[in-house]
């Protein structure tokens, strides 16, 4: 499924063959480690295209736990959690506070089950309610009295979605029977999925938060999602670094966006990242944790500055391209589809902000030119 799931699956162009497997694909791990005092890392599985694992981070202090990202919505990777944190000599009862880096529902799926259990509070960037609610999508009247676990009502909710045009004009891709079958397999799922939490504890950027027996400051990183928030320790050099930074992966970076030229304000939020000094470890969303927080951010940054050259070559010779000849262009066959299309509108919308593309709509369909 595309769009509510977040990274691209190393859409590089590197051929099939010589692909190594990138950590982000691991299957989730039983295994409970201790990354940073008082902080463990758990590992839920996602099974999505590209993830095969979310990392919930644990930390202790003396009212409980905290927990980052407690993973997808379904009861896979609830039993998963529960079984990590009794491993670690917790229960989820003892969960006070739930972090949610950003509105992906890999990251926020478990956090309104915690609560009912527990009271917790779920701390999020202000913007978390307004980037990513589609209760459009649940409150249709026809579905009303399906059971929600019923396989058609799957099977609406999915072809609701896919019934959605994109902002530039083509329509969304049905993804291949076998990609849906998995997804309505992975335990109970509705069209609660794409509820988003209601957030008890809104940051905007540089708050302290206390949490696991110190104080984080909330960092505001914009780009992946408008709500992206990470959490740095100044103490320890810690970061919590989300999908914001990926050890091997490059995030995705949506065009459907509710602010303009997302990847402006991906860019200065990698750039953010490089002024961190000492930092000591980065402990991401998905894949290992990493010392090199700077250097990683560069090279993503690198990466769509590749794209964008890419395109201002390819602008010389598309006469009014569209989103999809665009994505032609960047992105190797097997990487197409909205996810890919989304991205190189995030990339063309970007040179038009610079001012280097112009655009025109026609029948709702955006084309690209070369300005002169
Ligand atoms: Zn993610």
């Amino acid at each position: 499924m595309t769009h509510s799931h977040s990274e691209n699956n190393g859409t590089d162009d590197v051929s099939e063959e010589k692909r190594p497997k990138k950590e982000e694909q691991e299957p989730a791990s039983e295994t409970v480690s201790e990354v940073a005092p008082n902080i463990l890392r758990t590992q839920l599985p996602v099974n999505l295209p590209g993830l095969g694992h979310v990392n919930c981070y644990v930390l202790e202090d003396n009212q409980g736990i905290a927990v980052v990202d407690p993973g997808l919505p379904g009861d896979d990777s609830w039993s998963a959690l529960t079984n990590r944190l009794k491993s670690a000599g917790f229960k989820i009862e003892d969960i006070h506070t739930v972090v949610v880096t950003h509105s992906h529902f890999d990251h926020f799926g478990s956090a309104e089950r915690i609560r009912e259990n527990t009271q917790a509070n779920i701390l999020t960037h202000e913007n978390f309610r307004n980037a990513f609610n589609r209760t459009e999508i649940l409150e249709s009247e026809d579905s009303s009295s399906l059971d929600p676990n019923s396989e058609e009502a799957q099977q609406q909710v999915i072809e609701r979605i896919f019934s959605e045009r994109l902002p530039w004009g083509s329509k969304r891709s049905m993804p291949p029977p076998e990609e849906i079958d998995r997804f309505k397999k992975m335990g109970r799922f509705n069209s609660s999925w794409f509820r988003t939490p209601e957030p008890t504890i809104e940051v905007t950027d540089n708050e302290p938060v206390s949490l696991g027996g110190r104080e984080w400051l909330s960092i505001h990183t914009p780009g992946h999602t408008n709500d992206h928030l990470c959490l740095w320790d100044p103490e320890y050099g810690v970061m919590f670094s989300g999908d914001h930074v990926l050890p091997t992966i490059t995030p995705h970076i949506g065009g459907i966006s509710p602010e303009s030229d997302p990847l402006a304000k991906f860019f200065a939020s990698l750039h953010k990242m490089t002024h961190f000094k000492d930092v000591s470890i980065a402990l991401p969303a998905h894949g290992h944790p990493f010392a090199n927080l700077g250097e990683r951010s560069l090279e993503i940054i690198e990466h769509h500055e590749e794209r964008l050259e890419t395109i201002r070559n390819a602008a010389q010779q598309l006469i009014d391209g569209s989103v999809t000849d665009y994505m032609r262009v960047l992105f190797s066959k097997r990487a197409w589809g909205d996810m890919a299309e989304s991205e190189t509108f995030a990339h063309l919308e970007h040179l038009k902000e610079l001012g280097e593309l112009g655009r025109k709509t026609e029948n709702g369909l955006m084309t690209y030119q070369m300005k002169s």
